[in-house]
């Protein structure tokens, strides 16, 4: 018998399957060692292939077989091979990704629960026990664990660790004599247990309009063929109930179900929503569970016993089969996009996962991200849209306040008069309110007056941010690099600095001083660093705890809160002229969402937006929540210039520590792209770019360059970016990567 096995660990230029024989019983998906190698070292691999022919020479045998504990099932070779040919990266990356760690160590870390039971009769019990007389057991350890169990029979390990002069030494003894027998089941961690307390049995009651929403879903749910729906409604449009209307169907009909949500959306009323409508039947899959945590979430959803699996990006890899439907809500979202190998997008796997399974794969969304809502409009995904809020409430009023007025007027602080008056008749009235800004600590750039230096982060090309507590600190939000505030600028030795730019502490700092008497809750990533601390403050938050949340993005997304009437963005402009083509659709998003979380649960809800460009369009439309527009426009912007969804972008960026070096190699990398695509690819359409500094040119003391593609990606395209990684795969030194469509361009 020959089979064909990839390597865990391959490098990127002799990634592909090598032929190895056998004469033991080998299945595709086995996790075998093999030799390699003119060196015979052992590697790790998974057998893709058994076959009885090989035309290889010189075929070495199968080392041996991992215990049979984790394999592949065929979809999970097939998604490796999927993440491998769309990503460009190595079968080792797609395999790490899929697999928990810790799967392919030896022992793996399962706990158990171990029951102990005596394996003599009661005679014989009695006779061991005995004052004297032969085979008596001498240890009083012993002694007093046949004491315990007599009358008992079995007990629980940890039980009878407990005994008083009892150790594992004893009971170790006992079974070896024979006298104990013990029974291991497995134990699945799950750190969501206290959520499957409620249940919830009640059926969902929907609007008109959310019916006639479900009814196409279930429509297309009935159909027999990989297909895609995008439910666009605006905030506060009740797509979750529509959403888990389509879940119990899947899970009636014996279906499996994959529902993503972005990191800040899973909090613990999303988690206890969903746990007491699905109950045990629902795993759990995100990036802050514990290593074992998550083994166990993997194995019992490989085991058959998960029909639903909520979670974050990686949920889309879960090996769950027999899928019926897969959900993304908030699909627009960048963080599906992963940025480290494999780069995958999550729409991309959850497509082809649902081409597998004849799925639906249901996309939701108040802003849907420009590709999508393409398609939709093409055709491609059937469109289905809710206009109006659950309940009939209208959307909040928006008002767009111009700072550059306020400063003529002599207010240079971050919160202008208007927002001030709307908080103290929030706080009158008893109601909560959301204010946004989508950049933390105090001061964002500390120049020197005399010379001009700007202090930046002696490890990255940005500046550092001026965060008070404590003595003060300057930190760098690219590496997390931190320093005193100097006394002095390092460069000209001026003492007298200036602070500019503000952040959530300083307008903490002000809504402190203007309105002492109201509660201000800070969320960011400097209060939210404890395990559970961002899902406490939202808990806090809902239960009236705090008058006003004040944070970054983490405050404007999905978030529920019925008492909240008041939203204020306290610099729309933050996002809006970043060098990227997506800046608009960005700010466009993030401003539709942050409104959208006032007055969700009655009337009167509003906004206000503060700006320096009150005219912009941009922030216009998100204050009308009017997406068609957005759409409209921006859609015919990105035509016109060629940008997704009319072309794909790839970015190829060179990194090193040796600056020299990396010009070389940015030299050499750009040859070769011009020659190979005059040459074996120049029938097809490609725009080359760069290649130039990357926009953040230095990040934790290593430099980037970046060549920009426009292209059509397909297999032909993906050949020409396999050439240049193969290129330079040994390179030492410099580092050479694809992204296909990423975010940040
Ligand atoms: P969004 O479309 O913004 O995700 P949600 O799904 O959060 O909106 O719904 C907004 C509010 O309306 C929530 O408080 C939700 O509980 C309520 N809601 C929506 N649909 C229903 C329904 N069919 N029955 C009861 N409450 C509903
Ligand atoms: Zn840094």
């Amino acid at each position: 018998m020959y089979c064909e096995v990839y390597l865990f660990d391959a490098p990127y230029h002799i990634d592909r399957a090598f032929d190895y024989y056998t004469d033991r019983d080998i299945c595709v998906g086995d996790i075998v060692r093999v030799p390699f190698g003119r060196q015979n070292k052992l590697r790790m691999g998974v057998v893709a292939l058994v076959k009885d022919k090989s035309e290889g020479m010189n075929i070495k045998p199968v080392h041996s077989v991992l215990s049979a504990r984790i394999s592949f099932t065929e979809e999970m070779l097939g998604l490796c091979l999927f993440l491998k040919e769309h990503t460009l990266c190595t079968f080792g990356e797609a395999a790490k990704a899929i697999l928990p760690r810790g799967a392919l160590s030896e022992n793996l870390n399962i706990k158990y629960s171990e029951l102990l039971s005596l394996a003599v009769g009661e005679e014989e019990t009695e006779k061991l026990l005995s004052s004297d007389g032969k085979g008596r057991i001498k240890s009083e350890g012993q002694r007093e664990i046949l004491r315990y169990l007599r009358g008992i029979g079995s007990a629980d390990r940890e039980i009878v660790k407990m005994l008083p002069g009892v150790t594992a030494a004893h009971i170790a003894a006992l079974i070896k004599k024979g006298i104990l027998t013990s029974d291991k089941t497995e134990l699945y961690r799950n750190p969501y247990e206290k959520y499957f307390s409620k249940t919830d049995t009640e059926p969902i009651v929907l609007s008109r309009a959310q019916r006639a929403a479900y009814g196409v879903i279930e429509k297309l749910y009935l159909e027999d063929k990989p297909r895609c729906a995008l439910l666009h409604g605006i905030t506060g449009s009740g797509k979750t109930k529509i959403i888990m209307s389509a879940i119990d169907k899947a899970v009636a009909e014996g279906k499996k179900v994959i529902m993503m949500v972005p990191e800040i959306a899973l909090t613990p009323q999303t988690l206890s929503i969903f746990c007491s409508r699905y109950g045990r039947r629902v795993a759990t899959i995100h990036s802050s569970l514990s290593q074992g945590e998550r083994l166990d979430a993997w194995r019992r959803i490989r085991d058959g016993g998960v029909d639903v699996v909520i979670g974050t990006r990686s949920a889309v890899l879960a090996p769950l089969d027999n899928i019926g439907l897969i959900i993304m809500d908030e699909e627009h979202e960048h963080t599906y996009k992963s940025e480290s190998d494999p780069k995958y997008h999550a729409r991309d796997v959850a497509a082809y996962r649902c081409a597998r399974h004849n799925a639906l794969l249901l996309l939701a969304s108040a802003t849907p991200s420009l590709e999508s809502f393409y398609k939709a409009k093409s055709g491609i995904y059937t469109l289905i849209q809710l206009k109006e809020r659950y309940g009939g409430f209208e959307l909040p009023e928006a008002v767009i306040v111009d700072m550059r007025e306020e400063i003529r007027l002599g207010n240079v602080g971050p919160i202008s008069d208007r927002l001030l008056k709307e908080l103290q008749g929030c706080q009158s009235r008893d109601e909560q309110g959301i204010l946004f800004l989508n950049r933390r600590g105090y001061n964002s750039q500390i120049s020197c007056k005399k010379c001009g230096e700007v202090l930046s982060c002696p490890r990255c090309s940005v500046s550092l941010t001026y965060h008070v507590g404590g003595e003060g600190k300057l930190m760098c939000h690219m590496c997390g690099y931190t320093q005193k505030l100097p006394k002095a600028c390092p460069e000209c030795g001026g003492t007298d600095l200036s602070f500019l730019g503000f952040g959530t502490q300083k307008v903490e700092g002000e809504l402190s001083r203007y309105l002492p008497d109201m509660t201000v809750m800070r969320m960011d990533a400097d209060t939210t660093t404890g395990k559970l601390s961002y899902d406490r403050m939202l808990e806090d938050f809902r239960e009236g705890k705090a008058d006003i949340l004040l944070g970054t993005q983490m405050v404007a997304k999905g978030h529920d809160f019925p008492r909240v009437t008041l939203v204020g963005v306290v610099l729309a402009d933050t996002s809006l002229y970043v060098s990227d083509f997506r800046a608009a659709e960005r700010t466009f998003s993030l401003l539709t969402q942050v409104i959208g979380r006032a007055g969700r649960a009655g009337p009167g809800g509003r906004a206000i937006i503060q700006t320096y460009s009150p005219k912009n369009e941009i922030i216009k439309l998100a204050c009308l929540q009017d997406y068609d527009s957005f759409y409209e426009g921006e859609i015919a912007i990105r035509k016109e210039l060629s940008y997704p969804p009319f072309c794909d972008i790839v970015t190829l960026t060179l990194t090193s520590e040796d600056e020299a070096q990396l010009m070389r190699s940015s030299v050499t990398l750009s040859e070769f792209v011009l020659e190979r695509l005059n040459k074996e690819y120049n029938s097809l359409p490609f725009v080359v770019f760069g290649p130039f500094e990357a926009q953040v040119y230095k990040i934790n003391s290593k430099f980037r360059m970046k060549m920009i593609f426009k292209c059509k990606l397909n297999s032909k395209t993906r050949a020409f970016f396999r050439e240049c990684l193969e290129k330079f795969a040994l390179c030492k030194d410099v580092n050479l990567s694809a992204d296909m469509n990423p975010f940040g361009v």
